[in-house]
């Protein structure tokens, strides 16, 4: 070992350029939540139980999308649909209750390549952080897409990739 080697300055020189190199690439670092990523296109996330183009419930409770989810993360209790309520649900029957618990979903997609109506999907969206187990129970209110026809601002969101808190 040389004089140089044994003050260590080689090092500590070589150390000090890569530092320096790093000055001037892009940051990997982003501004959440200011800033987000873009998902990958096979990204699956929060539920969405989905309605028609005439803003119908799509979902018939048939239960199929609970009986291949392998976390047992599905309930729903079925109803007869009445008359003059066409406009609200598409079929004769629908689920006049639907939880999925997102503490126990492992977001697989089974329930959404189950479902024989496209009336459930995994968007691209996130289940929010949340203090109480309680506020991981989704119902229906929470998982049913915004009607096209009434809120075709809040269908869009629901679409897309922004979260959105509970
Ligand atoms: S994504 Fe998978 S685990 Fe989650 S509710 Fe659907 S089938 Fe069940
Ligand atoms: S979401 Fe689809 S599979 Fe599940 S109960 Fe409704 S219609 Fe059936």
């Amino acid at each position: 070992m040389n004089l140089m080697e044994r003050m260590f300055l080689p090092a500590i020189f070589k150390g000090m350029s890569i530092t320096f190199s790093h000055l001037f690439k892009k940051r990997p670092t982003i501004n959440y939540p200011e800033e987000q990523r873009p998902f990958s296109a096979v990204f699956r996330g929060l539920q969405i139980l989905n309605r028609d183009e005439e803003g119908r419930e799509r979902c018939t409770a048939c239960g199929l999308c609970a009986v291949a989810c392998p976390a047992e993360a599905i309930t729903m209790e079925a109803a007869e649909r009445q008359t003059g309520e066409e406009h609200l649900y598409r079929e004769e029957k629908y689920a006049a209750k639907y939880e999925i618990n997102m503490l126990r979903c492992i977001f697989c997609g089974l329930c959404e390549e189950a479902c024989p109506k496209d009336a459930v999907y995994l968007s691209q969206t996130f289940a929010p952080s949340n203090f109480g187990r309680t506020g991981f129970i989704y119902g229906k209110d929470d998982l049913l897409i915004p009607n096209p026809l009434t809120d075709p601002e809040g269908h869009a969101k629901a679409k897309g990739t922004i979260p959105q808190a509970k």
